[in-house]
């Protein structure tokens, strides 16, 4: 008889950002992560998040591989880079995104100035941009929609937000140099990546809850189907603050 069920192979993936060395905190979801895609009979990918070379160094990157290695956290297939792959997140973001986004030069000086005067919220973008039609080089925000957008964490229930509302349209490049476009958001480039890497299962810590619904929103603007969330308490120094 042949099996009509169709079978989904788990995905899960830990991406940690070169910024340091692994703590007890990036530990805990690099076990968590690895744990539940193995309990499928998954793959469990790595992928180092390094495009904010201000803050990322390669020798944290070579040290993460080597702590997880003598963890024994093997990972499946190769390292992902996120360096290695600027050109793909800018080219999706100008092509398939290119009419969900626009050009953007207001400071942060001059959207308060503009909400000052129009008594608006500056915490969400007031569009001002939206029908300029500036260079790319400017920073590019992404139309985020007007509607609730609500998920299941596996860990955390019912989450929901409103994109819009919330935050308004985000800049996912930020500002460049005269025909240079400046550097992809982590928003946009986690998203790329694991739709790339067919991650189905996101496991990592809670601090990060709070970004996913703008994440889902772009799988929803860019047709791809959406993974399953897991966000995990965060380990905390004594003081309550993060580690
Ligand atoms: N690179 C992020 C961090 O180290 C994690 C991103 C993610 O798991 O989506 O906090």
């Amino acid at each position: 008889m042949p099996n009509l069920t169709r079978q989904t192979q788990v995905i899960g993936r830990f991406a940690p950002s070169p910024t340091g060395a692994l703590h007890l905190g990036s530990l805990l979801t690099a076990v968590a992560s690895y744990c539940i895609a193995k309990h499928a009979q998954g793959q469990w990918l790595l992928r180092i998040e390094d495009i904010d070379t201000e803050r990322c160094h390669s020798h944290y990157s070579k040290q993460i591989l080597t702590d997880l290695e003598r963890l024994g956290l093997h990972w499946d297939g190769e390292v992902r880079y996120q360096s290695e792959h600027l050109a793909h997140y800018h080219n999706l973001l100008d092509t398939k995104l290119n009419t969900l986004s626009y050009g953007c030069d207001c400071s942060r000086k001059s959207i308060q100035h503009y909400c000052q005067l129009h008594h608006c919220l500056a915490t969400n973008y007031p569009r001002i941009c939206t029908h300029k039609h500036l260079p790319r080089y400017h920073a590019v925000r992404l139309v985020l929609p007007d509607h609730c957008v609500l998920f299941y964490d596996q860990l955390q229930g019912i989450i929901s937000g409103n994109p819009q509302r919330d935050h308004g349209d985000i800049v996912v490049r930020r500002r460049g140099r005269v025909n240079q476009p400046g550097m992809i958001n982590y928003m946009l480039a986690v998203v790329i990546d694991d739709a790339d890497c067919g991650v189905t299962e996101v496991v990592r810590g809670a601090d990060l809850l709070e970004p996913t619904v703008r994440q889902i929103t772009l799988y929803q603007q860019l047709g791809w189907s959406v993974p399953n969330w897991l966000h995990l308490p965060l380990a905390l120094q004594q003081n309550g603050l993060k580690l």
